[in-house]
């Protein structure tokens, strides 16, 4: 029987403290609740036992939080139930998240040997007093140190996560950032724009009129965008999703799985699933979780199929997120329905604007549709 490609997600909801602008699901817990969870964890992985020899486990993400903060050990159990559970592919993609602070050598050599071969580390800014007004744990040279020892363990492949757009960053500082993460050579950087999100303690500290005057403003954030561009396609990083930027051959597979529309399962607290045209997310209440865990794939089966239009418009969001844009072939075998029958007037509308580009097989934004793709994407809801 030919197995079906599958991505596995495992949230680990702990970190050492919460980050000011941080709205994921992640929290200081101690070693005893850290086990608490994992033993739920390996419960609910188990819970997919009849039907993990039907795939081929072809990228693993272990994200967060701060997967580090937990003992190899724990991360090593939960590894040895996933191939007990799923059959692997040959070829795998596996990255752990890591934070600096939290990292030493015993660790990194312990992820290697359990079978991960991409790290991705969160720095955010090369800048001491942005990390300081991030919350984060740890300075620039935590980060470096980190950064060499992941090398020196033989990790080739790892993303840096960077920030702009946070309180008091220029246009200078973010370029520092930039540069001095260039000159470490990682195989992937992503550069995301801070989001004031609501009930964090930067959404009561900078949606004040005295705070919003600390952000930068629409126009400097936008100039931050298009230098990122710009500057890391220069210095051989190809711009791959709107945010994501890889060497040849870097990109995540984990995460183009997600614009793509391609199967995965989440494991662990609030973790989304899409599988067999059902989404699914786990419950975002640790109490709840632990109850719902043994049963999770029993709750799963339970799920509806999408609507067709719903997984449609998805489909548009996602994909048009990769700069290289949307394929008409995989929409057809998707749905079957040619492509160009749902949304073949919106995109001709696009096209003659300047918003999209389109050819026979594909569709991607121009860089004038990226810059208001919120108002384009809309036009593509039925
Ligand atoms: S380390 Fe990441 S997940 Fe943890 S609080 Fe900071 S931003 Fe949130």
């Amino acid at each position: 029987m030919l197995k079906r490609p599958l991505g596995i997600y495992v949230h680990i909801p702990f970190c050492v403290e919460k980050c000011g602008y941080c709205d994921f699901l992640s929290a200081p817990a101690g070693a005893d609740e850290q086990s608490r969870y994992v033993r739920a964890l390996l419960k609910e992985i188990r819970s997919y036992e009849p039907v993990g020899d039907q795939f081929a486990v072809d990228t693993v993400f272990f994200g967060g939080g701060t997967p580090s903060i937990i003992s190899p050990t724990l991360i090593g159990k939960i590894v040895d139930r996933l191939h007990d559970v799923f059959a692997f592919d040959d070829e795998v993609e596996a990255t752990i998240e890591c934070n600096p602070g939290t990292l030493d050598e015993k660790k990194l050599k312990s992820y290697a040997k359990l079978g991960f071969n991409r790290l991705s580390l969160g720095l955010q800014s090369a800048n001491d007093r942005e990390l300081r007004t991030l919350g984060r744990i740890h300075d620039y040279a935590a980060f470096e140190e980190s950064y060499r020892l992941a090398r020196k363990c033989g990790f080739a492949n790892v993303n840096v996560d960077l920030m702009s757009g946070i309180p008091g960053q220029t246009m200078d500082s973010w370029r520092q950032t930039l540069e001095t993460v260039v000159a470490l050579q990682p195989a992937h950087i992503s550069a995301y724009s801070l989001i004031i999100e609501e009930d964090t303690p930067f959404y009561y500290r900078y949606t004040t009129e005295a705070g919003k005057k600390l952000l930068p403003t629409e126009a400097e954030d936008r100039a931050m965008y298009r230098y990122t561009n710009d500057y890391l396609s220069d210095m051989g990083y190809r711009r791959y999703e709107f945010s994501n930027h890889a060497r040849r051959g870097k990109e995540s597979r984990h995460n183009i799985k997600y614009w793509t529309m391609q199967e995965y399962v989440g494991f662990g607290l609030g973790a989304a699933s899409y599988l067999g045209g059902k989404r699914f997310s786990n419950p975002r209440d640790m109490e709840e979780y632990i109850e719902h865990a043994p049963n999770a794939y029993a709750g799963f089966r339970m799920q509806p199929v999408r609507l067709i239009k719903r997984s449609m418009e998805e489909f548009m969001f996602l994909g048009l997120r990769m700069t290289d844009g949307i394929l008409k072939e995989d929409f057809a075998e998707l749905f079957g329905v040619r492509f160009d029958t749902v949304y073949g007037k919106v995109v001709d509308r696009f096209v003659q604007t300047g918003h999209l580009e389109a050819d026979e097989d594909r569709v991607r934004l121009t860089d004038k549709g990226i810059d208001v793709s919120n108002r384009i994407l809309a036009e593509f809801l039925l």
